[in-house]
């Protein structure tokens, strides 16, 4: 069976961006409209000889209720369910916000394997900011830029290490 790695997080933290890099394909739409990738969308990576699967959500949205924000958090379930791995994406840049809390708390319960990345950390490696997200509980902080490309080869590594 080809191994399954899930982008998730809260909406604009980059991950249709990571997804596009690492299947090098525009099917997720990236967008900076917050959330607008609705439908959980498929890839197919390498690193070395490792193939295995992406899937690109549209985004955690615990607190919200009814409607497309729903819809988005069941079909977000759903693709974590179905991983292998997780990749928690969250935005270096805006800091650690209720939402990002609340789907580490998820994560932590779920305990699935999963690993967090610390986007759009290009130019920020040393940033004070990291020290937040070390506090949610979840290990290492991977800082990565998804846009440039920074660190995510060496997520990777250890991403098909952990599946
Ligand atoms: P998603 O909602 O999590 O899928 O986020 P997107 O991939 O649509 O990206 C949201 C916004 O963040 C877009 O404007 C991207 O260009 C921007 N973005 C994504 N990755 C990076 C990054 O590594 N660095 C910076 N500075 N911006 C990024
Ligand atoms: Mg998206």
């Amino acid at each position: 069976m080809t191994p399954v790695i899930a982008l998730v997080g809260r909406p604009n933290v980059g991950k249709s961006t990571l997804f596009n890099r690492l299947t090098r394909t525009r099917d997720a739409i990236v967008a900076d409209f917050a959330g607008l990738t609705r439908d959980r969308h498929y890839g197919m990576a390498k690193q070395g000889k490792r193939q295995f699967i992406v899937v690109d959500t549209g985004g955690l949205e615990p607190d919200t209720s009814g409607g497309i924000f729903q819809a988005m958090a069941q079909q977000t379930l759903q693709a974590v369910a179905e991983a292998d791995l997780v990749l928690f994406m969250v935005d270096l840049r805006a800091g650690a916000s209720a939402q990002d809390h609340d789907i580490a708390a998820y994560l932590r319960k779920l305990g699935k394997p999963t690993l967090l990345v610390a986007n759009k950390a290009e130019g920020m490696k040393n940033s004070a900011q990291l020290a937040d997200f070390y506090e949610m509980g979840l290990g290492e902080v991977y800082p990565v830029s998804a846009a440039h490309g920074q660190g995510v080869r060496d997520l990777l590594d250890l991403a098909v290490e952990a599946l």
